[in-house]
């Protein structure tokens, strides 16, 4: 049977970067057996636009009912007048929240091809192929209670409680250890252990979880290290499993070793494997509309979505094999552009990958 994926262009840039992984799609589907389905609903601004609400019901029924969301990006100074309750990235919370995805998979990979994009040295990053596997539905962001209090003396206190259980650490562990089994087989998992006694129960728990893969070296890192580590040798890492905010904070920090927010896709993992895949980026308003956004992040989350929900890991390969391939023919949006290279827009970069895909070439 077809797998159902629901296209959610959003805002801002989106519409233009999904149209071009859309593309891609459909070339799988027609020239190499991809069994799918497609349906686009609206979420975000445009949704509110259309009907008052950033995440209608028709949209979150026909995410329920897919195997897996592509999404754009929400979000754009149109909107941000608006009540907290109905602006666009609740559209973006409420989908997470709805379909329970508390695994979010953000890899760093620095395309040799583009190691002069990176703020570090390039024999620090080039070949960089990290997982950040971060917990995104439990931890401080969500922990109760929470809030800012007056005391009794009339002082504000604000406060927010970092709590996880042990099935929580459990089930996000077993997916970074299922994913190392499928890379290097080295899982890091940071903590701070030392001081909070909640990450000390991470700590153990992640040690039960490593029982079970004999195959993988489990490691630990107290985060102000794993900080660290990140910009002084990021190679040394394959996947690093750890709490909401300091998974945050961390892929945030090694995305940005790529140098290139262009490239870089995620994925939000169910228990069961179904996700919602989205480029890391925003909306991007500076420029939506002038067909300069780069539309391989959005395209890589795509193999994301093959690999880990559509079990296609086939066809996930095709697609990172063919953006390498377009890297090598020299083709830059201007994010990633440097001198020597050819300067094309989102249009023409989403043809690139298509052709090259087509051509059979790879
Ligand atoms: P942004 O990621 O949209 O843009 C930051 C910078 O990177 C901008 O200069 C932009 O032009 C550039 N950029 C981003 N994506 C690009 C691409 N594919 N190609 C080339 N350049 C690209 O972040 P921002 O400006 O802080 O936020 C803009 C809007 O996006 C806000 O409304 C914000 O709330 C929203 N946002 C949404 C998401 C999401 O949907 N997941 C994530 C982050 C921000």
């Amino acid at each position: 049977m077809s797998k159902k994926i629901l296209i959610l262009p959003g805002d801002g840039i989106g519409p233009e970067i999904v149209r071009e992984a859309v593309k891609v799609l459909n070339c799988l589907r027609d020239h190499f057996g991809l069994d799918i389905a497609m349906e686009e609903a609206l979420v975000g601004g445009a949704a509110f636009d259309d009907s008052g609400h950033p995440l209608p019901k028709a949209t979150l029924d026909l995410a329920l009912d897919a195997d897996a969301v592509l999404l754009g990006a929400v979000g754009g100074p149109k909107w941000e007048s608006l009540d907290i309750s109905v602006r666009p990235e609740k559209g973006l919370l409420g989908l997470r929240g709805e379909l329970g995805l508390f695994a979010n998979l953000r890899p760093a990979i620095l395309y040799p091809q583009l190691a002069a994009a990176s703020t570090l040295r390039s024999d620090v990053v080039s070949g960089l192929d990290i997982l950040i596997v971060r917990e995104l539905t439990g931890g401080i962001y969500f922990g109760q209670p929470r809030g800012v209090e007056t005391l009794a003396s009339g002082e504000r206190r604000g406060l927010n409680t970092l709590v996880y259980t042990e099935s929580e650490i459990d089930r996000i562990c077993r997916v970074a250890f299922d994913i190392a089994m499928k890379r290097g087989k080295r899982v890091c998992s940071v903590d701070k252990a030392n001081v909070l006694e909640c990450t000390e129960l991470w700590r153990e728990v992640a040690i039960r979880v490593g029982g079970d893969y004999p195959q993988v070296e489990l490691s630990h890192m107290y985060v102000d290290n794993a900080a660290m580590q990140l910009v002084r040798a990021p190679k040394q890492f394959d996947v690093m499993v750890t709490t909401n905010l300091f998974g945050d904070i961390l892929s945030d920090c090694a995305a940005m070793l790529t140098g290139s927010i262009g490239m870089l896709p995620s994925a939000s993992l169910d228990a069961d494997g179904k996700g919602m895949y989205e480029p890391i980026h925003g909306s991007a308003p500076d420029i939506a509309g002038t067909g300069v956004a780069n539309p391989l992040a959005t395209i890589l989350s795509l193999a994301m979505m093959l690999r880990y929900s559509l079990d296609a890991g086939v066809q996930a390969e095709r697609i990172e094999k063919a953006v390498s391939a377009v890297l090598d023919q020299g083709l830059r949006t201007p994010d990633i552009f440097t001198e020597g290279n050819e300067k094309i827009g989102t249009v023409q970069m989403g043809d690139a990958v298509v052709s090259v895909l087509r051509s059979a070439a790879i």
